[in-house]
Formats: structure tokens, C-alpha cells, sequence
């Protein structure tokens, strides 16, 4: 899901906050760094630094170690987004990095694809590729906003 999208004001050097609460777990920490991370490549988006201050931060992921039904993670607008229990134990490592891209997606501006480009997409709304990096579809669509 997406809400209201604040357009960057400086998409090239995007700052991001991690909740400390992933370290708890042996995986989470890089994982939810590749859903920052896999955005670089494209030239419109570069995440420059972590910051340990959540009001610093453009993009705020945070971890709730509970169960939200069937969310695995969501943008609440802002770029604020909560990853839940579900993320963490129900999806393979793979899995969990491209749904912190996707995510992250949300909170560049990002929109769920036609179902047609789903293999193209991070973007798509339902299922996985299992591919961790921004696919063409998502490039147009930053190339686009941004
Ligand atoms: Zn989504």
C-alpha cells in the first residue's frame, strides 16, 4: 500500500534511519539496507548516509515484532514505513530484501504496476520475482518523478 508522497527535496542525497531493533536479528540489518541501497544504481536516487536520528532521516524504517495481519511491510506516507513480524520470519532472505526495495519504492513516489509488467517491477502488487534491484519498469517510473 501508499499514501500521500512528499516529493524528496533532495533525492540525491537521501538520509535514512534504521530501527536499532533489527540488529536483533542476524539478517534483518543488511536486508533492510538493500531496500535502500538497491535505489542507487538509477541516477535520479542516491542514499547517502544512515543517520541515527529518526528526524533527520528522509526515509524511517522501523521494526515491530508483531503481526499485522497479512502486511508484511508498509509505507505510512512520509517515508515512513514499518516492516512487521511476518517480514522477518515468513519470507526468504531474498524475499525480504526485495520487499524493503519495494517499500522503499513507495516512499520515492513509487505506485503499484500494471499486473503486465510484474516481471518487470519491484513495483508489482501481489507475489515476488525474487530479484532485490530496480527492474526497468521501476527505473522509468523514477526517471519520471524525479
Ligand atoms: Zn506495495
Amino acid at each position: 500500500m501508499y499514501y500521500r508522497v512528499i516529493k524528496l527535496s533532495h533525492p540525491k542525497k537521501v538520509h535514512y534511519w534504521v530501527d536499532p531493533n533489527f540488529k536483533k536479528y542476524a539478517n534483518s540489518s543488511s536486508h533492510i539496507l538493500r531496500g535502500s541501497l538497491t535505489w542507487n544504481p538509477t541516477s535520479e536516487i542516491q542514499f547517502t548516509k544512515e543517520v541515527s536520528v529518526i528526524g533527520g532521516a528522509d526515509v524511517k524504517m522501523e521494526y515491530i515484532d508483531k503481526y499485522s495481519g497479512d502486511t508484511y511491510a508498509i509505507h505510512k506516507g512520509n517515508g515512513n514505513i514499518t516492516f512487521y513480524k511476518k517480514w522477518r520470519v515468513e519470507l526468504t532472505n531474498m524475499q525480504q530484501k526485495e520487499t524493503s526495495a519495494h517499500v522503499v519504492g513507495h516512499a520515492l513516489g513509487l505506485k503499484h504496476t500494471q499486473s503486465k509488467n510484474n516481471q518487470n517491477s519491484l513495483m508489482r502488487q501481489f507475489g515476488f520475482n525474487n530479484k532485490d534491484w530496480a527492474l526497468s519498469d521501476d527505473k522509468a517510473e523514477i526517471a519520471k518523478k524525479h
